[in-house]
């Protein structure tokens, strides 16, 4: 376990908190801040107890310059909303400089203070010198809570660690919580549904849970990549040629691990890519060679839910459909369903997967949808991911 905010007296000390503020904008206004509301807890336990608050984040991808349009300047204005307090921008096109250890030398404790985007500085995204002492020369206490980059090792998600002591805020806390203690110490029946357009993308995570689950169920367009490896014709549905051998082999190892491999048995398919396109409804091994699949068949969400309804734990990444078409989410929607009707632990993983649930209003149904989408898949890997293995142990 990692340490918390909670574990570590921060009363009068300057903290730097990296958080993930990248949140989209349009004609210089926010059009989604949920990324800020969720930071709010973290924030708002450091003032209570005393803290100096110094905020770091990215936004977007200024390439290690200063670009107007990318400052965060928005989100200082927005934190001072929430907060009811003035958030202090440290404006600078190089993020720090005198004037910023000025004001952050000066912040008492109970203030806030925000710098500018650190991805104005090219050091930033390779974990170089000089800008990582630079951002610890403000601070005594590095705390992430920006779980969205917690994957890469920048000064600000990683590099701080080496100078202060460093542990997690609330967010980080809770996707460690959930997603650790599902890979872990999950309660079984453990059942994970696989799904997106691609096997490729998606094999080391295949691989990785093929060790922990009982049952493992794949839809998606990945799916007629192991229709091929099974033998049957896919029309023009998607194939990920170069997988192929690998979901060969992917059906193998679950038959040596005793795990359950669930393919759909039917599938939706349309003669074109789109909405309008009218639906068929075949079973695997009959589609046909002018069709392709976009989305499972009625007894596929049939057999999915059963399987869902009977586990204590699942994790969820990547839709069964091209859930984006209204004609072909129904697959997508009924797994959706299932874990938002289950008592197991549901756990949501991957950006697409969490637009699904979201979009059809089963968000608060669901034990937890975490917010980082690549890093949620790399964890689910079981790679390390490096703004967390830098933080301190309990
Ligand atoms: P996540 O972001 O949850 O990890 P992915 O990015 O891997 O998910 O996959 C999501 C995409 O997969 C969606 O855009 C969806 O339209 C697409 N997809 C799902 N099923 C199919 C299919 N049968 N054919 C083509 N694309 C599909
Ligand atoms: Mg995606």
């Amino acid at each position: 376990m990692k340490k918390t905010i909670r574990d570590i007296d921060v009363s009068g000390r300057k903290v730097l908190v990296r958080c993930d503020f990248n949140v989209p904008m349009q004609d210089g206004k926010i059009t989604d801040d949920i990324r800020i509301t969720s930071a709010l807890p973290t924030i708002r336990y450091l003032i209570e107890n005393n803290a100096a608050v110094i905020l770091m984040s990215h936004m977007g991808r200024p390439k290690g310059e200063p670009k107007p349009e990318f400052s965060l300047q928005p989100v200082a204005d927005r934190l001072s909303e929430y907060l009811g307090k003035e958030v202090i921008f440290a404006k600078s096109d190089v993020v720090v400089d005198d004037e910023v250890k000025a004001a952050a030398a000066a912040l008492k404790p109970g203030q806030v203070m925000l710098l500018e985007n650190v991805r104005y500085r090219k050091e930033e995204t390779k974990n170089e010198e000089p800008f990582t002492g630079q951002l610890a020369s403000l601070g005594e206490i590095f705390v992430n809570d920006a779980f969205g980059t917690a994957h890469r090792a920048h000064c600000s998600t990683a590099g701080l660690a080496a100078y202060m002591p460093a542990v997690s805020g609330f967010l980080i806390e809770k996707e460690v919580k959930f997603l650790g203690e599902a890979l872990e110490d999950p309660q079984r029946p453990f059942v994970a549904i696989m799904g997106g357009a691609k096997v490729g993308d998606k094999i080391p995570v295949i691989t990785n849970l093929l060790t922990k689950v009982d049952t493992l169920i794949i839809g998606g367009g990945m799916a007629y990549t192991f229709f091929k490896a099974m033998g049957y014709e896919i029309g023009k549905s998607l194939l990920d040629e170069e997988s192929l051998e690998l979901s060969g082999a992917i059906m193998r190892q679950a038959e040596e691990k005793g795990v359950k491999l669930l393919l759909p048995v039917d599938t939706a398919c349309a003669a074109e890519f789109s909405n309008d396109s009218e639906k068929v409804i075949c079973d695997r091994d009959k589609i046909p060679a002018d069709l392709m699949g976009m989305d499972i068949g009625p007894k596929s969400m049939e057999l999915f839910a059963e399987a869902i309804a009977s586990a204590k734990t699942v994790v969820w990444n990547g839709p069964c459909g091209v859930f984006e078409m209204p004609n072909f989410a129904d697959g997508t929607k009924a797994v959706a369903k299932a874990l938002a009707e289950s008592d197991a632990v549901t756990i949501i993983g991957g950006g697409d997967s969490a637009a699904a649930v979201e979009q059809f209003g089963f968000a608060d149904k669901m034990t937890h949808i975490s917010t980082g989408g690549g890093a949620s898949l790399e964890y689910l890997e079981g790679k390390q991911l490096p703004g967390i293995a830098c933080l301190e142990d309990k």
